[in-house]
């Protein structure tokens, strides 16, 4: 045993005996040449704001092998683990799924980040291997200096690869690309038995489905290797409007249908005016659209927005062939004629727009406050009723925040990992996400309280069993193993049985609650 492992087992053995005793509330720097630290307070912290849990020590491992070894140490008490253990990326989850009370949480920022690029197997494909830890942001920088860039994204590139990895990782690409988990080419994971396994679809292909919207609970990814393709220097972002929800479900379907043409799709309600000013932060176009939204005591009104891209890789051409594509598209799509609109920006700015919204909510005071936000795939048969039911609950009163609706192709979803999808007769479904800030002193005392508790009334009349719209939430913490049973539906077996092969102590997730030492 090297001098490293002896100072974590010191360490792990340490902290077991604090626990223990429990008059010691917080690990010190007596475990200082060690990897456990006292807790900072973002490890009791995450993007949603709404819970807080504090661990009892974090951890910063330099290698994968430093993760092994504290999970073998916590592990090897069966039946019950001797602290549980909750990986953090960046911390972006909406309801603790990061944080572990009273266990540990281990930070994957200090993993190596390194960004390998390699252009060409020699079968013609190109990948990236990159710590899990990384950020989106900086796989995308380190890939566009080799001109490559990654297949599927998120809106947002501050996330870590292990964190959306372990959920699905979705943005406009994901109709033609699938989700970011259907572009792995293969893993490093540490199981929560604290084995250290490179996992790919040929090789130990039960823990690399596992772990792939695994929600951090058979193992902690270390790395990850990702496919690439070409990235286009430029890209043409065009939005069109619409009065009509029936007409903008039906060209989104158009558009998703023509891959070969565009590369992303996505859309959203225009609830108001402050919903084209905010949603057109990074857009660089002017936007001429001011409807009237149902003002003085009329009826309210709402318009819808589709947004779509093309890939320009033609560096040295006028414009002229991407405006033929652009033009060819937007002549199939019945938008309120003239309002389409559309710039050209750098590939780059394109992908990296809702920083510019965070810097914008930021200085307003909205991006540090509570985030109540839900996340449903909605089947395609269901979209018009989910729009009716938010409309009749979170859109009838004063709505801050944006409304995402946009369609997704579920045989693009590997049915091998452990995310759910929702069940479509005719393959289609859409991602509906209400994204709102609340801050108690601007909305009233209770309000996040209010706003969860109508978000939770929603999610339980689509995702109902039985005679429901038969969606299925996203990136939710279930309150209960019953509601996890009811999320995962025919694949909760198959889910139960990957933890009691992987991580048969239960150590890791403790955030999900999915699966609660006490049961
Ligand atoms: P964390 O919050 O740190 O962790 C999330 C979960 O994954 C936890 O259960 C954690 O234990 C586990 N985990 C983290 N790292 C690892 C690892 N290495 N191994 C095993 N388990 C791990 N999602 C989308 O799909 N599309 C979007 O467009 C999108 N946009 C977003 C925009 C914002 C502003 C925010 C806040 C979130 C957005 N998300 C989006 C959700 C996001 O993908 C998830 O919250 C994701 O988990 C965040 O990554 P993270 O690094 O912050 O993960």
């Amino acid at each position: 045993m090297d001098l490293k492992a002896l100072y974590m087992y010191a360490a792990v053995a340490a902290l077991l005996l604090c626990c223990a005793a429990t008059f010691i509330q917080s690990p010190t720097d007596v475990y200082g040449p060690v990897a456990l630290h006292a807790p900072t307070p973002s490890s009791a912290r995450d993007f949603g704001a709404v819970v807080t849990d504090a661990p009892f020590a974090i951890m910063r491992p330099d290698s994968a092998a430093d993760v092994a070894l504290l999970l073998r140490a916590l592990s090897s008490a069966p039946p019950r683990p001797r602290a549980t253990v909750a990986a953090r990326g960046a911390g972006h989850s909406l309801q603790g799924q990061a944080q572990a009370r009273g266990g540990i949480v281990l930070e994957t920022r200090s993993l190596p980040r390194a960004v390998a690029v390699v252009a060409s197997d020699g079968d013609g494909g190109a990948y990236a291997d990159v710590g899990a830890g990384a950020l989106w942001v900086e796989v995308l920088e380190e890939c566009l200096k080799a001109g490559m860039a990654p297949l599927s994204w998120t809106d947002y590139l501050y996330l870590t690869v292990g964190g959306t990895l372990s959920n699905a990782g979705i943005s406009g690409q994901a109709f033609k690309h699938g989700p970011q988990i259907s572009n792995v080419l293969q893993l490093q994971v540490v199981t929560g038995n604290g084995e250290v396994v490179t996992c790919s679809p040929t090789e130990s292909p039960d823990l690399f489905f596992a772990v792939l919207g695994g929600l951090g609970q058979f193992g902690i990814i270390t790395r990850a290797r990702i496919l690439l393709q070409h990235a286009p220097p430029k890209v043409r972002w065009v939005r069109a409007f619409y009065d009509s929800f029936e007409t903008f479900t039906k060209d989104q379907e158009s558009l998703i249908s023509m891959p070969e043409q565009v590369d992303y799709v996505e859309g959203f309600m225009v609830l108001n005016e402050h919903s084209i000013s905010s949603s057109s932060i990074a857009f660089p176009a002017h936007i001429s659209f001011s409807p009237d939204f149902g003002s003085h005591g009329k009826k309210k009104v709402y318009y819808y927005c589709i947004e779509f891209a093309v890939h320009d890789f033609q560096q040295d051409d006028d414009g002229s062939s991407i405006d033929h594509v652009v033009e060819l598209v937007s002549g199939e799509m019945s938008y309120m004629r003239p309002h389409v609109y559309s710039a050209e920006v750098s590939y780059f700015d394109f992908l990296n727009r809702v920083r510019m919204e965070e810097e914008s909510l930021r200085r307003q005071g909205l991006w540090d406050v509570p985030h109540p936000w839900l996340n449903m795939f909605v089947p395609k048969h269901g979209i018009a009723r989910l729009k009716d039911l938010l409309m009749d609950t979170v859109l009838a009163g004063h709505f801050d925040g944006a409304v995402l609706v946009y369609p997704l192709l579920t045989d693009k979803w590997d049915r091998n990992t452990s995310a759910v999808v929702p069940s479509t007769p005719d393959g289609v479904m859409y991602i509906v996400s209400v994204l709102r800030s609340a801050d108690p002193s601007r909305c009233g005392p209770g309000c996040v309280e209010e706003i969860l508790e109508q978000h939770r009334r929603v999610a339980d009349e689509a995702c109902r069993v039985g005679g429901g719209i038969g969606a299925k939430q996203y990136l939710a913490r279930q309150p209960s193993q019953a509601h996890w049973r009811d999320h995962f539906g025919s694949s909760w077996d198959r889910f139960a049985a990957r933890k009691a092969r992987f991580d048969p102590v239960r150590v890791l997730g403790p955030g999900q609650g999915i699966f609660p030492s006490t049961d």
